[in-house]
């Protein structure tokens, strides 16, 4: 892994707001480099504190540390999609996943990130 890149002071980025079946509203943050690559992830629960929160707080931090130090986004993507929690499937971590798969199609084809989403959803 190469060294851990050095955050300035402000990047830009997106954050998606997903609802889940069962684990409420997920808004997960994503910002992105001056190269265009993603940098961090942040996870937030519509409804905070308890550990489900603070564990999705470490998972976002060891994720935006691999992707600052050369973690490919598809890798870290495989890694949390498919995990089910006591609610069921299409729960918090794969809207996680899904939400940082939205960002990468938006800086691979420019197409605007609500346009994603909507055409994800419908084909659902
Ligand atoms: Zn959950």
């Amino acid at each position: 892994m190469s060294p851990k890149a050095v955050r300035p002071q402000a990047m830009r980025g997106f954050t998606v707001c997903r609802a889940t079946s069962g684990c409420g509203k997920i808004f997960t943050t994503i910002t992105v480099d001056d190269a265009g690559k993603i940098s961090e992830v942040f996870i937030r629960f519509g409804k905070a504190g308890g550990c489900g929160s603070a564990i999705a707080d470490g998972i976002a931090r060891l994720a935006s540390y691999g992707l600052r130090s050369g973690l490919d986004p598809d890798d870290a993507i495989k890694a949390l999609e498919g995990i089910g929690c006591h609610q069921g499937n299409n729960t918090c971590m794969t809207v996680v996943a899904e939400s940082i798969t939205f960002v990468m199609q938006t800086l691979k084809t420019g197409r605007d990130i609500n346009e994603i989403i909507e055409d994800h959803d419908i084909n659902k």
